[in-house]
């Protein structure tokens, strides 16, 4: 049988190292980077939450504005701009309001999130280790103006009493920043409720803060039971994934985790066919299996990051399908306040009528194949 070999990185303390070390400041960040003057006057002026972590910090290109890791984590004056960002997006998306679309007869805790009849996304904490610009909860956890309790024990109470959920998504901020104590807390309380088949975590940190993948974790994660726990991460460009990544994402699949990825489409960052691809492919060689594209959601003050509705299907379309390994083709979706909407391409139907269904491959090649009736 494989050893779990861990490295030095994953000892317990590291990554508490790197949380309480978060690059937050113009000082901490010009350790990594030549800070321009809109990166300088954004972290001055603004008062919102940011920063990262020291190992993500050092991902960044030194000499180049333009890296992407340092426009997804460092403030910008753009985020000023606002034309398309809803006011009120989180209470509007996540249906806070409205409790009877479900047939619930009480308010819903801050904590759970829900848009479908038999799942739920659970929010247990308003941190991360690194602080995404275009976060679609920026109200609650960047700018902070929208005040949500994220409190997992009215949330728990919550699905224990909803038996038509079975599908618990933990969410945040992010849950692996809580302990391992709060954690293992969680999943057993989550594994002990007898409708739930299957939970899944939603996180960023193992390349953000790849030291979190600590022994005592993937013993919590892992340990025998009947509830699968299944991983979405959240990487955006190939840049973002390391050796470290590689190493933990490893470590968590042997510990039984499947890992998928939710990734966003960002102008300027992967919305270009060849930065697409890789960041796919890439993904894949890490074991990662793409999941979800987002079209990118309409939170306030995000507007220089977000791409033409149909751009991740022209994405998909011009750089993946057919052109690469079927398994890197993620779903390009629209979140709304009604679920995911899918907006995949649609070149494939030319025309079904009559007795035949004239199809088009992606590379333009024109076949068909017998109608059939109902
Ligand atoms: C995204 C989301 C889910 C999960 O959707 P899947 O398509 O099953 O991955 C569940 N609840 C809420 C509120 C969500 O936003």
């Amino acid at each position: 049988m494989y050893e779990l070999k861990m490295e030095s990185w994953q000892e317990e303390g590291q990554w508490q190292e790197q949380i309480k070390n978060q690059v937050n400041t113009l000082e901490k960040l010009s350790q990594y980077i030549d800070i321009t003057p809109d990166e300088e006057k954004a972290i001055k002026t603004l008062n919102i939450r940011w920063g990262t972590t020291p190992y993500y910090a050092s991902l960044m290109d030194k000499n180049n504005p333009d890296c992407p890791i340092r426009k997804m984590v460092i403030p910008s004056m753009k985020e000023n701009e606002n034309k398309y960002g809803i006011p009120n997006y989180l209470v509007f998306k996540e249906n806070r309001e409205k409790t009877d679309r479900f047939g619930e007869n009480e308010k819903r805790p801050d904590s759970v999130a829900r848009q479908y009849d038999d799942r739920v996304a659970f929010t247990v904490t308003d941190v991360c280790a690194s602080y995404c610009r275009y976060c679609f909860r920026r109200e609650a956890i960047i700018d902070q103006e929208l005040h949500l309790r994220f409190d997992a024990e009215e949330g728990l109470c919550w699905i224990r009493k909803h038996e038509e959920i079975r599908d618990v998504l933990i969410t945040g901020g992010d849950p692996l920043m809580l302990s391992d104590d709060n954690i293992k807390y969680l999943i057993d309380s989550l594994r002990s409720i007898p409708h739930l088949e299957m939970i899944r975590i939603h996180t960023k940190m193992p390349n953000t803060c790849p030291h979190r993948i600590t022994k005592n974790l993937l013993e919590i994660l892992g340990r025998e039971h009947d509830i699968p726990i299944w991983m979405n991460v959240h990487i955006n460009h190939p840049k973002e994934i390391t050796d470290k990544t590689k190493k933990v994402i490893w470590d968590i699949i042997r510990a039984g985790i499947n890992v998928g990825n939710q990734g966003v489409v960002l102008k300027g960052i992967n919305d270009d066919v060849d930065t697409f691809r890789k960041l796919h492919q890439k993904l894949l060689s890490v074991r990662i299996r793409p999941y979800y594209m987002f079209h990118c959601q309409l939170a306030r003050g995000v507007d220089h990051f977000r791409a033409p509705v149909e751009k991740g299907a022209e994405l998909i379309r011009d750089g993946i399908r057919g052109h690469t390994t079927g398994l890197a083709q993620p779903m390009y979706v629209v979140a709304t306040n009604f679920g995911k909407i899918p907006l995949m391409p649609d070149y494939y139907i030319l025309g079904n009528g009559g007795t035949k269904y004239k199809l088009q491959s992606y590379k333009k090649d024109i076949t068909s194949i017998p109608h059939i009736p109902e």
